[in-house]
């Protein structure tokens, strides 16, 4: 009888030799299955020996924190960038924005299209996802409700059309690969003194007893930035963490382009991840209680920062960048 993994990969292999593909799609397939023999086995006691690690490294600056420390992907990019940035934008109260807005339908379209059964349209799903989010009552409901029926509109018109281009680019995910969206992964450290938390977009594959198997995919609706490497690192982490066999692939789906960049999982690479959550843990410790000076980093990001007017690296990279004719 077939493993698990065995009938994935034969699924998997029927669908590549599927004459329906398009180029793309078939190309996104080649590169988000790993054949069974390329998968990596993993010791038993990798999940223990991280957590260990994470918590010895760690143990030095937890007495200095009163509350949790709560430390996401945005928290650990945020302090290996502009750590001014950072501190400005966690003193202001959050406010959604348009490209969040299509961001966020766009990532509750391809979880209906995932469950809903029949399969629907773009444009359908778009509907669907809309009505969801606003029954919510929450926070992008009443943003949503606020705009004008135009800018709706057209908001419901751009994410139909980057649906369009996923579903046209992608491979049409079959159950037996245990698709699953919106992925929770929660990992508390020092008995909840720091928690590290993450949701996977998109998942594929499942991991068999300790060979891994699970592809993480991020689905990015914008341009492709050096740091979405560093996010599925970090989920790759946490994975582990809560699992005990890290994922197989780290796939970043950029849906404009129609195109994903992939990268294997092994062990250099969770040590990489962890030095880079340790790091940015004693550096948010600090921030938090007053003890060092925010690093200001200029970047693309000073364009829309909120404490530009009073930056002066910040102005000078901006009047730099506008000689140079930046953008
Ligand atoms: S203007 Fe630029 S350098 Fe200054 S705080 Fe903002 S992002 Fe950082």
């Amino acid at each position: 009888m077939a493993s698990v993994a065995q009938s994935g990969e034969m699924e998997v292999r029927d669908l590549v030799q599927d004459a329906s593909l398009t180029p793309a799609q078939r190309a996104t397939l080649e590169l988000i299955r790993l054949p069974n023999e390329e998968r990596i086995i993993h010791a038993s006691t990798l999940r223990a020996q991280i957590e260990f690690e994470l918590e010895k490294e760690t143990v030095d600056l937890v007495d200095r924190l009163e509350e949790p420390l709560w430390v996401s992907k945005r928290q650990l990019h945020a302090v290996n960038s502009c750590e001014a940035l950072y501190e400005a934008q966690e003193g202001e109260p959050f406010e959604w924005r348009v490209p969040m807005t299509r961001g966020q339908i766009f990532h509750k379209c391809v979880e209906l299209s995932v469950h809903l059964s029949p399969k629907r349209t773009a444009s359908e799903l778009v509907d669907a996802a809309v009505s969801g989010i606003i029954s919510r009552g929450d926070g992008l409901a009443e943003f949503l409700l606020g705009l004008s029926d135009v800018e709706r509109a057209e908001i419901r018109s751009e994410v139909a059309a980057l649906l369009q281009t996923f579903f046209d680019t992608f491979p049409p995910l079959r159950r037996a690969w245990h698709p699953t969206t919106e992925l929770p992964r929660k990992v508390s450290l020092h008995r909840g003194k720091i928690v590290l938390q993450g949701r996977f977009d998109l998942t594929v594959g499942r991991p068999e007893e300790l060979t891994a198997g699970r592809v993480l995919i991020e689905l990015k609706t914008g341009r492709s930035v050096p740091h979405h490497l560093d996010d599925l690192r970090f989920y790759a982490l946490l994975e582990t963490l809560v699992v005990g066999v890290p994922p197989a692939l780290l796939a970043s789906f950029y849906v404009d382009a129609g195109r994903v960049q992939v990268e294997t999982v092994d062990e250099d690479l969770l040590r990489a991840a962890m030095r880079r959550t340790t790091q940015s843990i004693e550096r948010l410790i600090e921030l938090r209680l007053g003890q060092t000076k925010a690093h200001k980093r200029p970047s693309g990001a000073c364009k829309w920062c909120p404490v530009a007017g009073s930056c002066a690296p910040g102005q000078a990279w901006l009047e730099e960048a506008a000689t140079r004719g930046a953008w």
